[in-house]
């Protein structure tokens, strides 16, 4: 970590990412940070061109700023899409200001937007790591639980539902055989049904036993009449 002089309102330090720039006096809203600086790269030298880094700081089509080396501060600033700060470019003065663009208390973190390109090219492939992009992912997931717990709750719901239905229909079933057994309808041999149906028979033979015992007399009487009518 380079060494900053105590006057500066600020401190390297751990972030979510790895290092980050920490403010350690209040900021003002508007107040220049620190310069984000490095040898000026020419677009139309080879060698130049050929440079390849994370902390390049392009200016215009000609001229960008190689922030790699050590003594940059600047580029220990992390991205953020909702930042507190932003990058004051004067292209002809060829050179970059880091500004408070909100009030930054003592302990919070500065970080400014690196722009589209930036966040295409090396955020989105593994995902801001920004507050705002994680409380954003933190909701997201929270959504997700409540969806998931949900769905699991309709279910049981209707796992319930369905048991109970099934539970009505077996008393039903169960109601209507036990009243055919007592009818003496059922016409599954069932022992209870044998028995009833075994007791209206002896009944029914008793029944016609009685009336065969009286039947005959009327009979008797048509013969008497028949024979003396003759
Ligand atoms: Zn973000």
């Amino acid at each position: 970590m380079p060494a900053i002089s105590p006057k500066k309102p600020y401190r390297v330090g751990r972030s979510r990412t790895g290092l980050g720039l920490f403010a350690t006096k209040p900021i003002k809203k508007g107040a220049k940070i620190v310069r984000y600086f490095g040898p000026l790269l020419d677009s139309r030298k080879k060698k130049d061109d050929a440079i390849e880094n994370k902390y390049l700081f392009e200016l215009n089509g000609r001229w960008t700023i190689d922030g790699s080396v050590r003594k940059n501060v600047a580029r220990y600033i992390n991205h953020a899409c909702r930042p507190n700060a932003e990058s004051d470019v004067m292209p002809r003065k060829r050179k970059v200001v880091i500004r408070a663009i909100k009030n930054i208390s003592p302990g919070e973190e500065i970080n400014y937007d690196y722009g589209t390109d930036y966040f295409k090219a090396y955020l989105k492939p593994i995902g801001c790591k920004c507050d705002a992009c994680e409380r954003k992912r933190k909701k997201k997931r929270a959504e997700a639980r409540a969806e998931r717990l949900r769905l699991k709750l309709k279910a049981a719901k209707k796992a319930l539902k369905e048991a109970a239905k099934l539970e009505l229909k077996a008393k039903e079933t169960l109601e209507r055989s036990l009243s055919h057994g007592l009818n003496g309808n059922s016409h599954h041999p069932t022992l209870n049904g044998n028995l009833l149906t075994g007791r209206h028979r002896t009944s029914a033979r008793r029944v016609s036993a009685t009336q065969s015992a009286i039947l005959p007399k009327p009979r008797d009487n048509q013969d008497r009449q028949s024979l003396a009518s003759a």
